[in-house]
């Protein structure tokens, strides 16, 4: 199966398309990048896919399946604007969210779960916040802190909204590593990204999206078809 498969995708708010006609499919392993300029539909574009937000027309299916149906399997990164935490909860159990899938959520952690979303936290280097109040912590922390909830998850795709927007650049390096590191699981990351710099470091494949699909594919054969 693709990990993602995309056919005809059209998405509009109060009839201003904001994503048109978009089909594309990615195989399981890949990095892939969205990129296109501010507006260009990007977040609009997650979003859609993973049913957050209704869409007009398209056919999306994620590991052969419906969104729905694999759920669990997917995980979100929002965007850091979307992430709005004002009650109180710390970050260890915010990570622990990601360890229940959905229908599990009013079971209690046990010692197991507790150390896992540890783990995770550690991975994104942010154990020694693990008591402080999620929103005690700079943007960047609390992204690294949704990743690492991302991880805990132990989902087949992730789905990262400009992840590295407010994080200092040995934790971009860190965040980047770990992606690579997930890909060569065998999993499937897609991450939103305003900017071509570092494409060719970053992503094997690209997605040029602006409200249309510009281009789509390896990243070396994306910037041949751009240059
Ligand atoms: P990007 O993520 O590429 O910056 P978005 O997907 O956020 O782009 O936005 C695409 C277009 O849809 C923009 O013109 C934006 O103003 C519009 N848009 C996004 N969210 C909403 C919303 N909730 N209501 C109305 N218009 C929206
Ligand atoms: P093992 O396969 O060594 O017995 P687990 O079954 O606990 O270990 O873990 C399988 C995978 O899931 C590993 O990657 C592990 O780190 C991870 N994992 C462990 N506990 C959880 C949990 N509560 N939620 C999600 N993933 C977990």
């Amino acid at each position: 199966h693709s990990a993602i498969s995309i056919r005809d995708l059209h998405v509009s708010y109060y009839g201003t398309e904001a994503v048109k006609n978009v089909s594309l499919s990615v195989n399981p392993g890949n990095l892939v990048g969205i990129i296109g300029p501010n507006g260009a539909g990007k977040s609009t574009f997650i979003k859609a896919l993973l049913n957050l937000i209704p869409k007009d027309k398209g056919e999306v299916k994620v590991l052969g399946k419906t969104v729905k149906e694999v759920r669990t399997k997917i995980a979100y990164v929002p965007q850091r604007n979307d992430i709005d935490w004002d009650f109180p909860i710390t970050v260890l159990d915010t990570v622990l969210l990601g360890t229940y899938p959905s229908l599990k959520l009013f079971r209690r952690p046990g010692k197991a779960e507790k150390e896992w979303a540890y783990e995770c936290l550690k991975r994104v280097g942010m154990e020694e916040y693990s008591k402080r109040q999620i929103g005690e912590l700079s943007g960047g922390q609390q992204q690294r802190v949704f990743l690492a909830r991302a991880l805990a998850q132990n989902a087949e795709l992730f789905f990262l909204d400009e992840p590295f927007v407010g994080v200092d650049v040995s934790s971009e390096e860190t965040i980047v590593k770990i992606l690579k590191e997930l890909c060569s699981q065998g999993k499937t990351v897609i991450v939103v990204h305003h900017d071509l710099s570092k494409a060719n470091d970053y992503f094997n494949e690209l997605i040029l999206l602006n409200k249309e699909l510009i281009s789509f594919g390896p990243v070396s054969q994306v910037f041949q078809t751009e240059v």
